[in-house]
């Protein structure tokens, strides 16, 4: 077997069973070695680390899942990690034939670059390492025959291609693809996703766990629901009893999808609106309109190159806006999904927030991501979405 030589001094945290060995920990490779490729990692003197898979083309240059020298990464092995993952949904509750659950979250799952959705009769793939996607042909057939589903679609992130150097073609990969949006259960209401061209892929089924308890503290409120996408917390809201929800979100597509998903829970008193969130809730505080809740659940602030000060401003000004625009005694349900924001400085942006707008904010709930997310205690990096509930007085 090839041998991917760390640099002197660089084994500690892959003794630590982190599975990402970034580029800048590599001295050399020993042996022949295409990319996708199982390697053994091991430290500058020679000694076994672990076993993974390599790629020479992407910044994490070898994706680690075994650190049990006698484990070979073959066929047998995918399937054994694949079924754990689907025997943890079932333990979940969440593997009724009507809803959708993450069956692989990456390095959650030990699978670090594979990402498995279900919806309904459903399967969505989406591989976002080389060698996983590589590995589609044997991976495929091992889900079918766990899951027994109509059909699998594959998904592909564009920069996560650029970044692993993977070509995929998008689309059906087995069996018969859905004619249209597929529907899906979540907390006994309906919801249409769009597999192939919805966000990810189609739906944030980390938030639905969020999405119902924040439903709860929405019974007779006017809500507003900023970076609605399909409805999720509005549709929640409104069949909770919320007395009136206006979703906003600047994807058309998402606020139509939305429209349809009230539609089709018969929920009237949502309503959706196509707008760009700061200027939306800027005029919105200039006319002196105001919610008893408002959930804020924004996509990762850390596109285009920001710094982490960068985004924690951006997330202090868009949490400073959605306090202005509660009453007293109003609901704020706000997110962040970007990974490198720890739930300390989350906390640190809400005091601040709290302290320029002179208002109190009990923070009552504080969540992650639903439990097919599960958060791998050796990868922090696994951990990502923070939802926090609070009263503002
Ligand atoms: N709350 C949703 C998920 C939101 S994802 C749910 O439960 O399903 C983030 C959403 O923000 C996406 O739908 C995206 O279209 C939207 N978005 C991105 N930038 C935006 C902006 N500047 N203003 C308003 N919406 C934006």
């Amino acid at each position: 077997m090839a041998r991917v030589v760390l640099k002197p001094r660089k084994a500690k945290p892959f003794f630590g069973r982190h599975p990402w060995v970034l580029s800048t920990a590599v001295a050399r490779v020993d042996g022949a070695l295409l990319d996708g490729d199982a390697a053994d990692l091991v430290t500058h003197e020679g000694n076994f680390v672990a076993r993974g898979l390599y790629n020479s083309r992407s910044r994490i240059r070898m994706r680690l899942f075994t650190w049990d020298r006698g484990e070979e990464l073959d066929e047998l092995f995918w399937r054994t990690r694949l079924e754990r993952a689907v025997v943890l949904r079932s333990l979940l509750g969440y593997d009724s034939a009507a809803g959708a659950a993450r069956v692989v979250f990456s390095e959650g799952d030990g699978l670090s670059g594979l990402i498995v959705d279900r919806y309904g009769p459903y399967v969505v793939v989406q591989p976002t390492s080389l060698g996983m996607g590589l590995r589609l042909p044997m991976l495929v057939p091992a889900l079918v025959q766990l899951l027994a589903p109509k059909g699998v679609l594959v998904r592909c992130d564009e920069a996560m291609a650029r970044a692993e150097g993977i070509e995929l073609a998008e689309g059906p990969f087995w069996g018969s693809p859905p004619e249209g949006p597929v529907e899906i259960e979540e907390h006994g209401l309906r919801f249409a996703v769009d597999l192939m061209s919805g966000h990810k892929t189609g739906f944030y089924l980390d938030q639905r766990e969020n999405r119902h308890r924040a439903a709860r503290f929405f019974a007779g409120r006017r809500v507003l629901d900023m970076f609605c996408y399909t409805g999720g917390f509005s549709v929640h809201a409104a069949a909770a009893g919320a007395r009136e929800v206006l979703g906003v979100d600047s994807s058309r597509k998402a606020v139509e999808l939305a429209e349809a998903n009230a539609a089709r829970n018969g929920l009237r008193q949502a309503r959706f609106a196509c707008g760009s969130c700061f200027e939306t809730m800027e005029s919105m505080r200039d006319q002196g309109e105001t919610f008893e809740g408002v959930v804020l659940d924004p996509p990762k602030f850390a596109r285009g190159g920001r710094t982490l000060d960068e985004s924690l401003r951006a997330y202090h000004y868009l949490n400073r806006l959605g306090v202005e625009l509660l009453a007293p005694g109003g609901i704020l349900v706000t997110c962040s999904c970007s990974g490198h924001v720890s739930r300390h400085d989350f906390q640190q942006m809400l005091l601040g927030v709290a302290q320029q707008t002179r208002r109190e904010i009990q923070i009552l709930e504080q969540h992650g991501a639903a439990p097919d997310h599960p958060t791998s205690a050796t990868c922090a990096e696994s951990e990502y979405l923070k939802c926090f509930i609070c009263r503002v007085c």
